[in-house]
């Protein structure tokens, strides 16, 4: 079996509509920019990713706890982070036809198609401006050299809360997730026994307005982040080997539980002008997507930043006291934060696989992570004997596994279908079943079908789910 030259995002998107992993936003409206909806297969398959992050990092670790703050929050929250202010990138307009860009990203891509790797996301806005006017780079919809300065847009959603006229009743979506375990702090050291370092994890939605188009889940405005907060003691704790450990952590989950080839991944440490100023080092986790290497995880270690500033705007003490010395002090902070759309765009990219040989397309998903484990099928749809015992085979699968069920269309049609959404097992009752109780059960990636006595079904499968 020879892996097929990586697929290109128009693959991965086709797919990924034909199969009910993802439709754009809004789509009989039209669409709506920068939205997608999950089907009926990606909302299975995002779902055991993010059981699967949950697990790893929270359920089975004795360090780490779980938190799902409020998505609408206040705007003080975003005000002492620096969001309200903060939190905007930089952009162009182009006279000519009206679009609006990214500058980083119309700067970045200029050099890239020239061959050189230039980094400019966090440099002054009158530099981007000069770069983009000495350069004389054309906007990417109209061909046209004819730019706006480069101006910031923040990228916090404002809701308004409420019906009072004449008040401010502004609160904002959360444009990450990260603010909540740093207001709840002081709530979990007061209602658990926790002692440091500890973590605190939590998967959930969060909201930028951002503009970037063409690359399917992996620039959305609404997207759902798995951020960790891991607490520690600067004084006894060395921050440099904690942020090997996590880096090390984030590389086991994408290699190990994702099954994803490590080849395609590479750590890119943070330009001094890119990385924030109260953090010490950040380095991005990133994946080889079909538009080149981007940035799938970020690690940074974030000092007691949010902490003190917290502390300073609400007057509350936010320390943690140490059990043995009695000191205060507020803990310092290392986050590994990543978003769960780009996990499952990273996994649909890396198991997409043309099987030249067969005429086929196989998502060679992790059987653990495929949305159907088994599929089952009467091998005639007209027989209703057959169609019975395939029916009482699919009961006995369901309660230990995800199953589907199809009796249209002929069998090489059927496994043509499982195999682009990713089942790894198909089950056919046939005429020999009814003889011996015996079925066939057909691998996704060989192809090879075994002969497997009904009793010993359920224990294979299981095996081979390990
Ligand atoms: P980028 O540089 O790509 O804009 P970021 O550095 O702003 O990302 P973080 O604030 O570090 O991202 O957020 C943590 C993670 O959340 C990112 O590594 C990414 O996987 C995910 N993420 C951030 N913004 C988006 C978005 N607009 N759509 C989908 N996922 C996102």
């Amino acid at each position: 079996m020879t892996d097929s030259p990586s697929p290109s995002l128009v693959d991965i998107t086709s797919l990924a509509k034909r199969r009910g992993f993802i439709f754009p936003g809004s789509e009989i409206y039209g669409g709506l920019a920068n939205t997608w909806d999950y089907g009926p297969l990606g909302v299975e398959l995002k779902r055991k990713i993010k059981d699967l992050w949950w697990e790893t990092f929270i359920t089975r670790r004795s360090d780490m706890l779980g938190l799902d703050a409020s998505i609408i929050s206040s705007e003080k929250i975003w005000a002492t982070s620096g969001h309200l202010t903060g939190f905007a990138d930089a952009m162009v307009d182009c006279r000519t036809c009206h679009s609006r860009t990214r500058a980083d990203h119309l700067i970045e891509n200029y050099f890239e198609k020239k061959g050189e790797n230039k980094k400019v996301e966090g440099l002054p806005l009158p530099e981007l401006t000069k770069i983009i006017l000495t350069n004389k780079i054309k906007c990417p919809s109209c061909g046209e050299a004819n730019f706006t300065e480069v101006r910031a847009f923040n990228l916090l959603f404002p809701v308004q809360l409420g019906i009072l006229a004449g008040m401010d009743n502004t609160a904002y979506l959360r444009g990450e997730t990260a603010q909540g375990m740093f207001t709840n702090f002081k709530n979990i050291l007061d209602s658990t026994r926790v002692r440091l370092p500890f973590g605190v994890g939590q998967l959930g939605k969060s909201f930028r307005n951002e503009i970037t188009r063409g690359q399917l889940t992996f620039r959305t405005v609404e997207f759902e982040q798995g951020e960790i907060e891991y607490f520690f003691d600067p004084k006894t704790q060395n921050w440099e080997e904690l942020f090997e450990i996590w880096l090390a952590e984030m590389k086991h989950f994408v290699t190990d539980s994702l099954g994803v080839r490590a080849e395609n991944l590479q750590v890119r440490e943070h330009t001094d002008a890119e990385r924030s100023f109260y953090s010490k080092r950040t380095v991005d986790l990133e994946y080889n997507f079909p538009f080149g290497f981007k940035e799938l995880w970020g690690l940074a270690y974030r000092t007691d930043y949010d902490l003190k500033a917290h502390a300073e705007a609400t007057g509350k003490d936010l320390s943690y006291t140490d059990p043995t010395t009695e000191k205060k002090f507020l803990p310092h902070v290392i986050e590994p934060a990543v978003g769960i759309d780009r996990l499952l765009l990273m996994v649909l990219c890396n198991a997409y696989w043309h099987d030249e040989k067969n005429n086929r397309v196989v998502l060679k998903l992790l059987p653990k992570l495929a949305p159907y484990t088994v599929a089952v099928f009467p091998l005639v749809k007209n027989n209703p004997e057959l169609m019975d015992q395939a029916k009482a085979v699919l009961s006995d699968l369901s309660p230990h596994f995800h199953t589907t069920w199809d009796d249209r269309g002929n069998i090489g049609k059927r496994y043509y279908y499982q195999d682009e959404m990713g089942t790894p097992f198909c089950v056919t009752v046939d005429y020999q079943t009814l003889k011996d109780n015996t079925v066939t059960i057909r691998d996704r990636d060989t192809t090879k079908q075994t002969r497997l006595a009904l009793d010993k079904l359920a224990k294979y499968i299981q095996t081979q789910l390990k």
